[in-house]
Formats: structure tokens, C-alpha cells, sequence
């Protein structure tokens, strides 16, 4: 077992922390603020090739792995979790079903479009009455002639205010009940009847944004499915198996930014006329962040070598993702203890971090699933 990087892989986590610490920590408090990342900072991820980072060469990507895709979004998020979560979705939940499961006509269509970033990507599965039962979905997608009609509503899309291509999950079948009636499509946000709805005012990760998507007789050609009829659930999975190890690596983003910030805080900060580090309750908690984010990355890192090789890293993905996002929570709440009242104000970055930590234990599945998922496997 091999726990170096390669040169190639420590040069891309090199590149992606030089990029966040200077263009994305100055901004972290004003995307926050204004609910929006800059439009700059859309332009340098173009220029760095990071929304074609798993794209493969051939249509226009850099051609990498889930290891590095994982480096950089440690990275991005330690920087910014609102930018993070914005080129994991691109590339998790879209580059990746199009690359594993599209048809060649299909590739050569929107990988080159999405590697560039002139279509930034979203994922279309939660309803209103469908979350964690995502097999409940109720959104339609009715054959007329050669096309499909699509019909439904769609929430809590992220990207979804800027995006130009979705990838939409609809009911293609009465008689098959649950997750078995679903098919993928690809959908362009320009065609007629696709709308984008409420924008959520959210408790963080507030730069990043999560809409509502509306289809109205949505008319698509027979070319934007997906996969096979009616086996658009195994899809959603499988790309589920992927987003999760990036919400994995942006909950040690966010843990290791509380991290470097307790620290640095512990040394600044004298009470009893001594720095708060000499004291052993605050050194205790600054050990146990280390070694937890440390446990949490080996596992995020496990999941993404496993899904490199080419197997299925469903149990290994859900138990990165639940511990890495508890390591999360557990990083920002001690921070903000450590920070004491000070950490309780918009003074210091803890209060925003402790914000986005929080929705790490609930999109792409919540910590109760993802529990599911593991126990499941173990009693199969
Ligand atoms: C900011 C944000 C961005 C998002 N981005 C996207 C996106 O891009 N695309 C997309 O499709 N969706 C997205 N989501 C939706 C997200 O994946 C869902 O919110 C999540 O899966 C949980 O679903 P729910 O909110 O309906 O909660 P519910 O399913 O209603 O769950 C509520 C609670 O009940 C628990 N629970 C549910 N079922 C069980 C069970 N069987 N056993 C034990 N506990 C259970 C859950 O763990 C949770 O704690 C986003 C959500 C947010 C908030």
C-alpha cells in the first residue's frame, strides 16, 4: 500500500491549493454575502481546466481520476465551499454519467461543451415528495412519436441558476413501480418549457446555488436519454457513488480550513497570560481534528483509488462520505469553542464554516442513508 502521491498528483493538489488560497479564501466572505461566486472566478477555473478536470482528453478534458478530482476538491473547499461544491456537481453528477454511460454521439455532444465550462453541469433527481426516497419520483417523460414529453418540478438543484445542461430523472414507466420505472435524459436548460424556479435562501454554502428546475411539456428527441429506458436509477447510483467521495474530500476541505484556523488562533489568543494552545483542553481538541480529518481522507482516498480501478465503491463511498462529513461537524464546532465568543461573530470565518459544514451531512444523501447503504451491504 502505497501512501505517496505521485509527483503528477501532489503537483495537481499544489496547483489546486495555490488557486485557493490566493483567488478563492479573499473571496469566501463575499460569496457568502452576496449569495453568488464572482463571475472572475468561473474564468480562472475555465483557464485551469478544472470543470474538464475527469473529462477525458479526447473531448477536451484533462483525462483525470477521482483521486485527483478528490485532491482538488479538498482544496477548493478549504478555500471555498460554495465554489467547491459548484465544480463537484459539474463534474461528479454530470461529466461522469455522460462519460460511463452515454453513447459516442452523445460523448462528442457535451463533454467538450462541459470541459470547457461554456455548459456548466446539474443533477436533476429531488422532488418535492422525493428526497431521500428518490425512487419516488413522480417527474414524467411520455413517448410522443420519437420524443419524449417531460412534465414535473425539481428542487434543491445546485448550479442550477447558471446551468446549461441537466441531467433530468423522470418516470418512463406506469407499470414498473419505484426505481424501476425511471429513465436519464439530457437535458439542455435552453429547451422550451424548462424554467428555473425558487432560488433557496440557505443556512450556508450560501455563494453556491440550489434552485428549483420546472418542465413544462419539455419536448426532447429520442437521442437524450440516457442509458437504457427504464434503468435510469442504476445511473443515479452509481454517479451518487462518485458525487459522494467530493462532498467526502469538501467535508476535510472545510474540517482542514477549521483546523489551520484553530490553530492559528490558539496561538494568537492569551488568556491567563499564555497563548490558549498551552493549554491542554485546547491542544486535546486540536489532536483529535487532526487525526479524525486524517482517518476521514484515507477513506475518501480508499473510495477514489477503488473507483479508479474500475470497481464498485458503493459501501466504500457511503463510509466516506458519513465519516468524513461527522469529521466535518465535529472540526466547526470545535473551532467556534475554540474561537469562544469571538468565533459566535462574523469577525472571524469560523461562523461561515461551521454554515457550509453542516450541509456535508445531508445532499447526495443524508448521514442516516448513507448508514443504510453500508448496513445493507454488510447483511446482503
Ligand atoms: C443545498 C442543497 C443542495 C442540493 N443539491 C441537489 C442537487 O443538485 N440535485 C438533487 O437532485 N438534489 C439536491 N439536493 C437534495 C438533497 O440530496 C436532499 O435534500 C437529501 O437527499 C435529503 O432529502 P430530503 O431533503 O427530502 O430529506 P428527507 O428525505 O425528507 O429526510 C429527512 C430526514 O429523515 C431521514 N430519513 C429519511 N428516510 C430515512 C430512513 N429510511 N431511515 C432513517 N432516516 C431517514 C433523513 O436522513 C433526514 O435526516 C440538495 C439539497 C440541498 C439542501
Amino acid at each position: 500500500m502505497d501512501f505517496q502521491l505521485t509527483e503528477d498528483q501532489a503537483m495537481v493538489r499544489d496547483m489546486a491549493r495555490d488557486f485557493a488560497q490566493k483567488e478563492l479564501v479573499p473571496r469566501a466572505r463575499k460569496h457568502d454575502e452576496q449569495g453568488s461566486i464572482d463571475p472572475e472566478v468561473f474564468g480562472i477555473l475555465k483557464e485551469l481546466g478544472f470543470w474538464g478536470f475527469t473529462i477525458p482528453e479526447e473531448h477536451g478534458g484533462a483525462g483525470l481520476g477521482n483521486l485527483e478530482l478528490a485532491l482538488l476538491l479538498e482544496e477548493l473547499n478549504a478555500g471555498c465551499a460554495s465554489t467547491g461544491v459548484t465544480v463537484s456537481v459539474h463534474n461528479s453528477l454530470l461529466g461522469s454519467p455522460i462519460r460511463r454511460f452515454g453513447t459516442q454521439a452523445q460523448m462528442e455532444q457535451w463533454l467538450p461543451q462541459l470541459a470547457t465550462g461554456d455548459r456548466i453541469g446539474c443533477y436533476c433527481l429531488t422532488e418535492p415528495n422525493a428526497g431521500s426516497d428518490a425512487g419516488g419520483l413522480i417527474t414524467s417523460a411520455v413517448r410522443d412519436g420519437d420524443d419524449w414529453i417531460l412534465n414535473g418540478t425539481k428542487i434543491f438543484v445546485t448550479n442550477g441558476a447558471f446551468a446549461g445542461l441537466a441531467i433530468v430523472y423522470a418516470r418512463t414507466s406506469t407499470e414498473l413501480k419505484g426505481p424501476k420505472g425511471i429513465s436519464a435524459f439530457l437535458v439542455p436548460m435552453e429547451t422550451p418549457g424548462v424554467s428555473v424556479g425558487k432560488a433557496e435562501k440557505k443556512t450556508g454554502i450560501r455563494g453556491s446555488s440550489t434552485t428549483e428546475v420546472l418542465l413544462e411539456n419539455v419536448r426532447l428527441p429520442a437521442s437524450a436519454l440516457l442509458g437504457e429506458e427504464n434503468r435510469g436509477f442504476p445511473i443515479a447510483m452509481d454517479t451518487l457513488d462518485g458525487g459522494r467521495i467530493g462532498i467526502a474530500a469538501q467535508a476535510i476541505g472545510i474540517g482542514r480550513a477549521c483546523l489551520e484556523a484553530s490553530i492559528k488562533y490558539a496561538k494568537d489568543r492569551e488568556q491567563f497570560g499564555s497563548p490558549i494552545g498551552n493549554f491542554q483542553a485546547i491542544q486535546w481538541k486540536l489532536a483529535d481534528m487532526s487525526t479524525r480529518l486524517d482517518a476521514a481522507r484515507l477513506l475518501v482516498h480508499r473510495a477514489a483509488l477503488t473507483r479508479d480501478a474500475g470497481e464498485r465503491v458503493t459501501p466504500q463511498a457511503a463510509q466516506a462520505k458519513l465519516f468524513a462529513s461527522t469529521v466535518a461537524n465535529f472540526c466547526a464546532d470545535e473551532c467556534l469553542q475554540i474561537h469562544g465568543g469571538a468565533g459566535y461573530t462574523d469577525d472571524f470565518e469560523v461562523e461561515r464554516l461551521f454554515r457550509d459544514a453542516r450541509i456535508t451531512e445531508i445532499y447526495e444523501g443524508a448521514t442516516d442513508i448513507q448508514r443504510i447503504v453500508i448496513a445493507r451491504n454488510l447483511l446482503a
